[in-house]
């Protein structure tokens, strides 16, 4: 806790919430606890905290205070009741719908998902015994037409990646709540700063935490924001999959929260002028970029997100080979498949990331 029990703006907690450096020797930065495993006082200790009857931490595949205190962070950038840190975005796409999903559940997934998502979700789930239906939600309709009460959670990206599709997170919430199911949303491609999918009526949000949380490409981590419900059984799930944040990456993600208002109002304003910039150009066919007026999403961005973001995608003329030709003439922008750093990059979706789709 800080000194001060005035009420904090969003940067401010992204510094000091839950910390206080005189319980740790006057440490401004919080410690790294680097341990695997943590002794017990008695036997008896070590057997209440086993049977749930004692708090503290076991083993770091667990619970750890570097990853606490991260996962305490977390819940306050998107004001969620519960925050949960892991190994990678994927470990917690993985872990939440594994917890949420048993065989027979429906999952309503947008037709726009990042690849490894859908890879897991096509051959992972489906083969686990859930049924997957992919919707277009750009309409609305056509979720209310699809959704039953069969649908356990429904699933998207907004911005989706890689088209930057917008959907109507609190119109998706309703009709799902209506027919009782769970809304999931990957807030990735807005960061928690341009959009916060739980006050629009979401249920759980997620994040790949290599991208703009962690900023600096040098960490793969993912965040889960939900009720405290919800995080429950997730974190009794991640105990058995191993995918809790290692301490390391959590102090290097804690270090990185610090910047995020910052780092996130730049990337708005620097992806915003590309945008214009490529509007302008004679040989871009068209812009993918919620902040233009031309594009399609562009009003419902205004009216759920705050800013948005540092990421774009273009069309040219001249399909796949003229595509390569712009991404390996770039100057400054480096061919490398991520986002969310503070490098400036390009990528080839339909070669890369999405590569595991189908040509349609
Ligand atoms: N969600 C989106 C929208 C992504 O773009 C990515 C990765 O690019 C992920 C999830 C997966 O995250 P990670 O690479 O941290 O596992």
């Amino acid at each position: 806790m800080t000194k001060r029990n005035a009420p904090q703006g969003f940067a401010t907690r992204a510094i000091h919430h839950a910390y206080d450096p005189q319980d740790n020797e006057g440490a401004l930065t919080p410690p790294l606890h680097l341990t695997s495993t943590f002794t017990f006082e008695t036997a008896q200790a070590g057997g209440e905290m086993f049977a749930g009857d004692r708090v503290g931490h076991i083993y770091s595949r667990i619970s750890n205070p570097t990853c606490d205190l991260l996962e305490q962070r977390i819940a306050t950038l998107e004001g969620a009741e519960a925050g949960l840190a892991l190994a990678s975005g994927m470990g917690g796409i993985t872990a939440t719908l594994w917890t949420l999903l048993s065989p027979g559940d429906e999952l309503i997934v947008d037709k726009t998902l990042y690849g490894c998502t859908f890879a897991f979700m096509q051959h992972g789930l489906a083969k686990w015994g859930v049924t997957i239906t992919h919707v277009d939600m750009t309409n609305i309709e056509n979720l209310r037409a699809a959704v039953s009460d069969k649908t356990r959670v429904v699933y998207f990206e907004t911005p989706a990646n890689p088209n930057m599709a917008i959907l109507d997170i609190r119109a998706i919430a309703e009709t799902a709540h209506q027919n009782g199911a769970l809304v999931a949303v990957d807030n990735t491609f807005a960061s928690p700063i341009n959009q916060k999918p739980l006050e629009l009526g979401a249920d759980l949000v997620l994040h790949s935490a290599t991208k703009y949380l962690g900023g600096h490409s040098d960490l793969t981590a993912g965040a889960l924001m939900t009720f405290a419900s919800l995080a429950k059984p997730v974190v009794a799930w991640r105990k058995n999959l191993g995918q809790l944040i290692a301490p390391e990456t959590a102090a290097l993600l804690s270090r990185s929260l610090r910047t995020l208002p910052l780092r996130v109002r730049q990337h708005n304003e620097n992806a915003m002028a590309v945008a214009q910039a490529m509007e302008q150009h004679p040989k871009v066919t068209k812009v993918h970029y919620p902040g233009l007026p031309s594009f399609e999403g562009h009003d419902l961005a205004k009216q759920q997100m705050t800013g948005f973001g540092g990421m774009l995608s273009i069309e040219v003329d001249g399909g796949q080979q003229a595509a390569e030709k712009v991404a390996d003439s770039l100057k400054v922008f480096l061919l490398a498949t991520s986002l969310g750093g503070v490098e400036s990059l390009v990528s080839q979706p339909s070669a890369t990331s999405h590569h595991g789709l189908s040509r349609e």
